[in-house]
């Protein structure tokens, strides 16, 4: 399994309001020990991380980018209580 850096231009990503920093698309190819060797091209898999949180891997840059959006909307207060 090959993770890179993916280098877009300043500013493509909102900053982590956590750590601060604009984080990082990963591109993620090949399998990872365990999954079945699979003999059709890889589609890869992206993610998008800081340094203090990351999102799953997902297909597509878009799912991984709405699900960045959604680790910087998330509230400390459990979900029961949120208004
Ligand atoms: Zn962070």
């Amino acid at each position: 399994m090959i993770e890179s850096a993916v280098h877009h231009a300043i500013g493509r990503f909102r900053k982590c309001r956590k750590c601060k920093a604009e984080p990082k698309h990963y591109q993620v190819r090949g399998r990872r020990s365990g999954e079945p060797v699979r003999f059709e091209p890889c589609p890869g898999r992206h993610r998008i991380a800081c340094g203090c949180t990351h999102t799953a891997e997902l297909p597509t840059l878009e799912l991984a980018e709405s699900a960045w959006e959604q680790t910087q909307r998330r509230t400390k207060r459990p979900a029961a209580v949120a208004a």
